[in-house]
């Protein structure tokens, strides 16, 4: 203890340059927070937050006593020139989320490209992000990822983002509102067909929970305790399995016998576990044919 004290009072010292330091703070346990995070705070002349009042507490935690002013998505157009010319004028200025790294999801990105553009330095002060330490305790394959941060809250839109990435093979990481989760399992299954998929909950906090399994298992076992909190929902690359057209037209032709296209192409793509929209178009053909 005494350590991690003495260690915290040293960071205090850092002799911050003029510039902008994209800072990342805690996604839920305050104490997931770097040394260096919590100097550059206390050593920069403003910390700029999305809600001031969520960073006074990580502040107060640490003993954070330099001033804090909002930046965020309804003050930033008019807020930014002046921030701009502060640190054109050598100013040491923070910038932080609400949590987890800013830009992620977040306010920031204009502020840095138009910071770059004019010669200021930025830097990184990296640490948290829900992206991350999703990915990073999930089981999901890690080696490629797409980020697609929140997926579209309009069904179709949602729909039309999931069909364009069923042949990435790569995990597929979405930040989610447990309002918005059920539709989206179900527009996922209909997409990708239906693969294995992670829901992770309220990372570092008291009721962190990891959810595996296909994602008609989680969408089964959906409750309300899952539609609570924060999540990033993480959906397994397609199997490298390859299935052929001819495996698919002998399934969608059996199926037709007793459905619509559009039933047995979803039946199809969920259990061969290939993308809907090629189930569909074979099913289509086949239809046209009869
Ligand atoms: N910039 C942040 C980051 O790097 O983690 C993300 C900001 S984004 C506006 C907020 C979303 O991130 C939440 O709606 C949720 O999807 C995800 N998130 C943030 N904290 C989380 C946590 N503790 N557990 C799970 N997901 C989290």
């Amino acid at each position: 203890m005494r350590v991690t004290c003495r260690l915290m009072s040293d960071a205090g010292d850092l002799d911050l340059k003029p510039g902008l330091y994209v800072t990342a703070t805690p996604i839920g346990n305050l104490g997931d927070i770097t040394y260096r995070a919590v100097a550059a705070l206390r050593g920069a002349d403003l910390i700029l937050c999305e809600d001031t009042r969520r960073t006074a507490k990580l502040c107060n935690a640490y003993g954070i006593k330099t001033r804090r002013e909002a930046y965020h998505e309804h003050n930033a157009e008019r807020m930014r020139p002046e921030i701009l010319q502060r640190l054109q004028d050598g100013a040491r200025i923070c910038l932080v989320s609400d949590a987890g790294t800013p830009l992620i999801s977040d306010p920031g990105f204009k502020l840095v490209s138009q910071a770059r553009g004019a010669n200021i330095t930025v830097t990184p002060i990296p640490g948290p992000s829900a992206l991350t330490a999703a990915l990073s305790a999930s089981g999901a394959p890690p080696d490629h990822f797409y980020f697609g941060g929140f997926a579209p809250s309009k069904a179709k839109a949602r729909r039309d983002t999931f069909a364009a990435l069923s042949d990435l093979r790569a995990t597929l990481a979405f930040f989610e509102t447990p309002s918005r989760l059920r539709d989206c399992l179900c527009d996922l299954i209909d997409a990708l067909g239906d693969r294995e998929a992670c829901i992770a909950r309220e990372l570092t906090k008291i009721h962190e929970a990891f959810s595996v399994g296909k994602l008609s298992e989680l969408l089964r076992n959906l409750n309300e305790k899952e539609l609570r909190g924060e999540i990033v929902l993480l959906v397994y690359p397609p199997e490298i399995r390859e299935v052929s057209d001819e495996m698919i037209v002998a399934l969608v032709s059996e199926l037709l016998k007793t459905m619509s296209v559009r039933n047995a192409a979803a039946q199809t793509a969920s259990q061969l576990g290939v993308a809907r929209k090629r189930a569909y178009a074979i099913a289509l053909a086949l239809a046209d044919e009869k």
